[in-house]
């Protein structure tokens, strides 16, 4: 398979992540994630001049934001009470790379509208979640990455005619399912007037209103996508086509420049950890992206 070298140019990012859907390596419910490496712990720990860190450090262990119900991303298997996916794994090397052990962390499932409220509240301490870095976000919160880059596609019924989306016009006159909050909805909304949307806090229930025919297609990242493919291979489909790019990083409260230094660190010098962890859990579905250069800070 072809290896993306440059993200940026989304087209060929798309010809890829689609490639993926239909050459699925993971497991038939799309959960794979299980062989991913035990988070090294780091034993001596300075990070001077990080609030975050030392509430953290108080507390006995971090508060991380997460998410729950996307397959080889963030996902709890509910019997097991197991968490797996690429996010829950860079959210683990972090966390043992500020010295805590798997039992000391604390997951908090945050919906995409509310990711911003809880790293301001102090609600959790860092946030990992098909997050993207916006400007718009910035505002209200720090960054540290990117660590993966995708971007926006369409999720549709198995029998749905349609096998590639050219523009998001296509979608005109239907009605499309994403997560309140997140950037897709936004730009459906503020870009595609003549389209219909409908909007939940999880696009688990997106994905349950079109296997059920209430909506037309699901929109979201095609990373995303791939994870609900994988779990219905026979229901749903994602279209060829992807539209936007959406680099996620990790939430970090605002101004905490150590935090964010000491991730953007890890992320830089962490040798083989971030392919060996992408390889377990989203590169199960067959997909082949590169780690993205860190954003210098501003
Ligand atoms: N990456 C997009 C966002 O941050 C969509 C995925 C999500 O909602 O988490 O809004």
């Amino acid at each position: 398979m072809r290896k993306i070298r440059n993200l940026a140019v989304v087209g060929i990012a798309a010809t890829a992540l689609l490639t993926l859907s239909a050459c699925n390596s993971g497991s038939p419910d799309g959960t794979d994630g299980g062989g991913a490496p035990e988070a090294d712990v780091e034993e001596e720990v300075t990070l001077e001049g990080s609030a975050t860190y030392d509430a953290m450090v108080e507390r006995g262990g971090p508060v991380i934001g997460v998410k729950e119900d996307q397959p080889n991303l963030g996902y709890l298997d509910a019997t097991t009470n197991e968490r797996s996916g690429f996010d829950i794994e860079i959210a683990r090397w972090i966390a043992g790379s500020l010295g805590f052990e798997e039992g000391d962390i604390e997951y908090e499932p945050i919906a995409s509208a509310n990711r911003e409220q809880a790293l301001v509240n102090g609600d959790v301490d860092y946030y990992v979640g098909t997050y993207s870095i916006t400007d718009q976000r910035k505002e209200q919160i720090d960054f540290a990455g990117p660590y993966f880059v995708t971007g926006q596609g369409f999720l549709v019924g198995a029998d749905s005619e349609m096998t590639e989306v050219s523009g998001v016009e296509d979608f005109n006159g239907m009605t499309v399912c994403s997560a309140t909050g997140s950037t897709p909805i936004q730009n459906i909304k503020e870009n595609f007037p003549e389209i219909e949307t409908e909007e939940y806090d999880l696009y688990s229930a997106c994905v349950d209103d079109l296997l059920n025919g209430k909506v037309d297609a699901v929109t979201t990242d095609a990373a995303i996508l791939i994870g609900y493919a994988a779990q219905y291979p026979d229901e749903v489909k994602v279209l060829d086509g992807l539209f936007t790019e959406e680099r996620y990083g990790v939430g970090i409260p605002k101004g905490d420049a150590a935090l964010q230094e000491h991730i953007n660190t890890l992320f830089t010098d962490g040798g083989d950890t971030w392919q060996e962890i992408f390889d377990a859990t989203l590169g199960q579905s067959g997909i082949e992206v590169e780690q993205p250069a860190v954003d210098p800070v501003e």
